[in-house]
């Protein structure tokens, strides 16, 4: 890491990875000549950009050498330049530095070249608007080579210091270096590997790069605030507010209807608690014909704001599923404004609405057309045998009722809850193309797929959890093991915990890992010889 200069406009005194600007040079053909085992059109398809993404890398290596005198260069057959000679060669990064020598021409005159492959794209960060300056800034992974040093220039840098992602993250900690946010995010989240080459392998296989955009929105009394990707707001600010003006509410409010984009109005009903979040969320969608999508619990407030919300427009009524917060309005809404209420018949088992009768049942793939929009229902059994998603298919916005939330885990309580029919359900998504998730408690939340992924995941990690705790017993109720499964969830919890862990143990009876008996699990062991 380099410690930047106290004169510098930018970040002064801040301890940074070599980097900088991209040179005119960076994106010339003579460069492109120098680049081993890379061509633009795959570079620009790596960074998402239409072309010039080669410069990049080529930048990536003369930043690298001109900040820090690490030189990434390597011979035709890509052998790294030996230690001596990069030792030798440190005298030009000045004339480099001054720019009276291009690194085109530093490579060529030397007959180097850039292993590009030993150069990996790691991440991408754009700092807030409303600054005279805004900075993209593509950070990638190399490993330094054998024998290299490296020292700060002493001119744009004047401290250099080789440190651990560990280390480097305590000294900032602090207070004795001093990090900016992208920095002490990618050292935390570099900490945990064993050794460079583990992450530079670990950044090869990296899929997408997904850019965090840091973004500014409105707290419900005005004032602005700052927002990353880790932060639960970040997609649903991008979302509603894609110019970037930083004037949305971050806030959700019950009863304040939210326009999320130019179709979809979210109102969320005043239910807040431990199972519902800030409270259900309520969708319209369309523009002259409108659709409600999750009516929610039967509370006069709420239904008049849907009401004022709609305007006279309300003309479908579609459920999720009929779990008490989000199907029984529905019929008080049918009185109102004479829609049609459309979803799956209640099943026989869970806290369901005993009120819920739809005039349309809607099986996986039905469509409805709401004026040009068209929502396609998506059958997706788990939290509720009779769960629907319903994607609207112009703008890839899926609503996911209890399927997928946000800020906390979906309860999948049996018999009704079915966690292997949840996690095919789950997977069910990861072959829909989707722009984003409007789930029925919390956020919009975005890049769907990776969601998807974390939550198998999670649920198969807590799975593999309730094995080990049922084989340390042998045999157990759910509520014996909940302790050493749920361990990491408040206990005031754990008796709705125990409903997902049974869940997860019926998925260990029925793929023949466990059996059960008058309330009992008993692990399955495997026949094998002592
Ligand atoms: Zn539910």
């Amino acid at each position: 890491m380099l410690q930047r200069t106290s004169k510098a406009t930018f970040l002064p005194g801040a301890f940074v990875f070599p980097g900088g600007a991209l040179d005119p040079d960076d994106a010339s053909a003579r460069a492109a000549q120098r680049v081993l085992g890379l061509d633009d059109a795959r570079a620009s398809l790596r960074l998402g950009l239409e072309a010039g993404g080669l410069a990049y890398w080529v930048a990536a290596a003369r930043e690298c050498f001109e900040e820090s005198g690490i030189l990434l260069a390597a011979d035709e057959s890509g052998r790294p330049v030996e230690p001596e000679r990069a030792a030798a060669l440190e005298q030009l990064r000045a004339p480099l530095n001054a720019g009276a020598l291009l690194f085109s021409e530093f490579l060529e005159q030397q007959d180097l070249f850039i292993p590009a492959q030993e150069i990996a794209y790691y991440s991408h960060w754009i700092t807030a608007p409303g600054r005279p300056r805004r900075f993209s800034t593509r950070f990638f992974i190399a490993c330094a080579p054998a024998g290299q040093h490296g020292a700060h220039d002493r001119s744009e840098t004047v401290h250099s210091v080789w440190v651990s992602p560990r280390e480097a993250v305590e000294r900032g900690r602090r207070g004795e270096i001093e990090l900016i946010f992208p920095t002490r995010s990618t050292l935390t989240d570099l900490a945990p590997f064993p050794t460079p080459r583990a992450v530079l392998e670990h950044a090869k296989g990296l899929g997408d790069i997904e850019v965090n955009a840091a973004c500014w929105a409105l707290d419900h009394e005005g004032s602005q605030r700052l927002f990353r990707r880790a932060d639960p707001p970040y997609y649903e600010i991008h979302w509603s507010d894609p110019e970037e003006k930083g004037d949305t509410c971050f806030v959700i409010q019950p009863g304040v209807a939210k326009r999320l984009d130019r179709y979809v109005t979210r109102i969320t009903a005043p239910n807040p608690g431990a199972m519902t979040g800030p409270g259900t969320n309520t969708y319209l969608v369309g523009e002259d014909e409108l659709a409600v999508i999750d009516p929610g619990p039967s509370i006069d407030s709420h239904i008049e704001k849907i009401l004022a919300a709609g305007a006279g427009r309300i003309r479908w009524i579609l459920a999720t599923h009929t779990h008490v917060d989000h199907s029984p309005a529905a019929a008080l809404l049918k009185a109102a404004t004479g829609a049609q209420i459309l979803g799956r018949p209640r099943p026989a088992h869970g806290n369901q609405d005993h009120s819920f009768a739809p005039d349309r049942v809607l099986a996986d793939g039905d469509r409805l057309a709401v004026g040009n929009l068209n929502l396609r229902a998506i059958h997706t059994p788990g939290h509720a045998s009779n769960h629907l998603c319903y994607l609207l298919e112009e703008t890839r916005l899926l609503f996911t009722g209890d399927h997928v939330m946000q800020g906390s885990t979906v309860v999948i309580n049996p018999p009704d809850g079915d966690m292997r029919a949840y996690l095919a359900s789950l997977d069910l998504l990861l072959a829909e193309e989707i722009a984003i998730f409007a789930p029925g408690h919390g956020y919009l939340i975005g890049a769907p797929h990776r969601e998807v992924r974390r939550l198998v995941a999670h649920r198969l990690a807590r799975e593999a959890k309730v094995a080990a705790a049922l084989k340390r017993r042998g045999e157990a109720t759910p509520e014996e093991l909940v302790g050493d499964v749920y361990d990491d969830v408040s206990p005031r919890l754990h008796p709705v915990a125990a409903r997902s862990l049974t869940a997860h143990l019926d998925k260990l009876v029925a793929e023949g890992r466990a059996r059960q008996a008058s309330g009992r699990y008993i692990l399955r062991t495997e026949r094998s010889a002592p």
